[in-house]
């Protein structure tokens, strides 16, 4: 097979920026297809807080504005080229657009920033052009979210004559079909598109008289992948489709779900730079001491009988925080104890430092965004809660089967598809799994836990079970390189 070369466009990208998995994402699949042979490069915005290192660094100068709505605004350009990995990241800049405290969200206000649409209508425009500048011709553009859905609709119209396009292929990724990029009529001109595109029930920007970028983008990508298999369908539903079910049963023979992977470079508890002790299954006496330095740092008492649950998330409904808060009394009459870091809605930074002063000697709530605590409570953890409404992938499961921090999870998208229920007769399992969301199902498996967790050699089975799983990026790459090659053979086919 051909090398093909792979142009992926998104709003964020870790190790420089992350606000969730979206940005572990970006920092992991482009390098693993890279790893499989194939020329990739990564668009991601240039926000202010992105240090790059000079050494690895190209300023290219870029003599194109983009204009919206007679507004010029200027392109910076960063190349950014890591010889290890291959993979060449274009951090696309507008000082007015991206040199500000927050990513999408104003931190002062704590909602979004009024002008989101057009801050991506600016980048999606800029990669277009940086892309002509640089005389890239992708065989296949790879777009994330509504941030950058709206990039294959312009692909396929305004900048279809464009020789370096006129074969691209375009898949489109949901990580999360809850943020679909809604903005009032009035932005539509901004577009800078045939006002057919937003025309009442047949266009497809239109959703309720509204402008939706993720709408558009789902009928104009050739593709479209969710970050899991168990999402894929349930979003085809009325239940988790978010008012796009109708769209997405339309597409529905394009539709794939490839389930994320990790990047065991960064979390693994044997390599991990950031965890006070490293540990490997084979010698576990390293996860006892983080979670004593931990605990330590969270000024909790240490007690050897009580297990320690972890949560790492963002504040949001989603994430099952109103379950959390439900059965807050319940849940700390047990003999166990909580550390969350996380930062997000008001109301749950409020009940959560309720909860903290109410039960000081068992719960601390770190309200941050802080990568190095997050892999600390990873490793420190005795147990992991998710008990999401909705979770499209999940990575914090994941990493804590990695970590033998054992995961207690609802039913539902990838935790579904990645957590086996622990099974008292066979003794067979990698975590603690409920179906219902409701306070009750979600205490129920804790207290199966928090059970299972005093029964020591049967908890350390279940422990390595998920230790030995294995997510790694190299399956999921290898489904999405499959979808590019097929995408791409049809191009050859018909273009
Ligand atoms: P989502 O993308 O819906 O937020 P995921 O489970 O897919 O959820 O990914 C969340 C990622 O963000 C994980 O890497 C998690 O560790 C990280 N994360 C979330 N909140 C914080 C925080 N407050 N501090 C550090 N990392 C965080």
């Amino acid at each position: 097979m051909s090398a093909l070369t792979i142009c992926y466009v998104a709003s964020e990208i870790a190790p420089f920026m992350k606000t969730g998995g979206l940005g572990d994402v970006l920092g992991a699949l482009p390098k693993a297809v890279a790893q499989q042979g194939h020329n990739v490069k990564v668009f991601v915005p240039y926000y202010r807080h992105i240090t790059l290192t000079p050494n690895r660094l190209r300023t290219v100068e870029i003599n194109h504005a983009v204009s919206i709505k007679n507004k010029q605004y200027p392109i910076t350009l960063y190349i950014h080229r890591n010889g290890k990995t291959k993979v060449e990241v274009y951090f696309i800049g507008n000082d007015d657009m991206f040199s500000r405290a927050g990513v999408y969200v104003d931190p002062e206000t704590n909602r979004d920033y009024e002008d989101n649409d057009e801050r991506f209508i600016f980048f999606n425009k800029a990669v277009f052009a940086v892309m002509a500048h640089q005389r890239i011709k992708p065989d296949i553009v790879h777009v994330h979210d509504w941030q950058t859905a709206i990039f294959p609709v312009y692909g396929k119209t305004k900048y279809l004559s464009e020789s370096e396009l006129s074969n691209t292929k375009y898949i489109l990724t949901i990580h999360n079909l809850a943020y679909q990029g809604v903005f009032p009529p009035e932005i539509y001109d901004k577009l800078d598109l045939d006002t057919t595109l937003f025309q009442p029930m047949t266009g497809p920007f239109e959703f309720y008289g509204k402008v939706n970028f993720l709408k558009a983008g789902i009928l104009y990508a050739d593709k479209i992948t969710t970050v899991s298999e168990q999402y894929a369908s349930e979003i085809q539903t009325s239940k988790y489709g978010c008012g796009l079910e109708g769209v997405l049963k339309k597409r529905s023979d394009d539709i794939h779900g490839i389930l994320n992977g990790v990047d065991y470079t960064v979390w693994s508890p044997s390599r991990d730079r950031k965890l006070y002790h490293t540990y490997h299954i084979a010698n576990l006496s390293g996860k006892r001491m983080n979670k004593v330095e931990l605990l330590n740092e969270a000024h909790l008492p240490i007690r050897d009988t009580a297990p320690l649950i972890g949560m790492i998330t963002r504040l949001v409904d989603q994430k099952g925080l109103d379950l959390v808060v439900a059965a807050a009394e319940r849940l700390f009459a047990m003999n166990l104890q909580m550390i969350i870091l996380g930062t997000g809605d008001k109301k749950y930074h409020e009940k959560l430092n309720q909860l903290q002063e109410q039960y000081p000697d068992k719960f601390r709530v770190f309200l941050k965004f802080d990568d190095t605590l997050a892999h600390r409570i990873e490793a420190a953890s005795d147990i992991y809660l998710m008990p999401s409404q909705f979770e499209p992938c999940g990575l914090n499961q994941l990493y804590s089967l990695k970590y033998g921090t054992v995961p207690v999870v609802r039913k539902v998208g990838g935790l579904a598809d990645t957590v086996v229920d622990y099974n008292p007769e066979t003794k067979e399992g990698t975590g603690f799994v409920f179906e219902e969301y409701t306070p009750e199902a979600m205490l129920g498996a804790i207290e199966r836990a928090v059970a299972l967790f005093q029964k020591k050699r049967a908890w350390t089975k279940v422990m390595k079970a998920g230790m030995r799983e294995d997510f790694s990026w190299n399956k999921s790459a290898t489904k999405y390189i499959d979808l590019y090659q097929q995408v791409h053979e049809l191009s050859s086919v018909t273009g």
